[in-house]
């Protein structure tokens, strides 16, 4: 499933959500407006649920161990800019997927806390910023690095030491 076909669909939707927002309120045409609206929503659920299976089916076949940080999706919806993008991803469906492939697979699963993921150094250190700045720069050591892959060699380090 491509980017591609998603964005095909969500034209698709608001097509369908023009023509409903033009019909007659109670007419016969706008209940048939209103049933294709429904319609490609379900069809861009299905396209959704459907990638999610096939990267998380791809993510446990190529890994033996998989370690992901233990995330209360609950928790990060109540910050609103954050919560929409978590919907539309699907994160938390994505972590079930890949837990119960890991599982059924016999594969390693390990969840770990991810207090501090986002703020912290390879070295250690407190190195605190807002989701804008995407390079994280340390002032203790001096490492430049993107800060997403800061974050996934934190979360590896504790998984293996969850492990050991
Ligand atoms: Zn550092």
């Amino acid at each position: 499933m491509s980017g591609c076909n998603f964005r095909k669909t969500e034209k698709k939707l608001a097509n369908v959500e023009r023509k409903l927002s033009r019909k007659k309120k109670g007419s016969h045409n706008r209940g048939k407006a209103k049933a294709k609206v429904a319609k490609v929503h379900a069809k861009i659920a299905n396209q959704r649920r459907d990638f999610l299976h096939k990267a998380s089916a791809q993510i446990v076949k190529n890994h033996d161990v998989i370690i992901m940080e233990n995330l209360t999706i609950k928790n990060m919806i109540r910050n609103h800019k954050l919560a929409k993008s978590i919907q539309d991803a699907g994160w938390g469906k994505f972590g079930d997927y890949i837990e119960y492939k890991s599982l059924r697979q016999g594969k390693r699963h390990v969840l770990v806390d991810p207090k501090g993921t986002s703020q912290t150094c390879l070295c250690g250190a407190h190195v605190p910023k807002d989701l804008s700045v995407r390079l994280h720069e340390c002032p203790v050591c001096g490492l430049e690095m993107d800060r997403d892959l800061v974050s996934a060699k934190l979360i590896l380090e504790r998984g293996l030491s969850a492990m050991a």
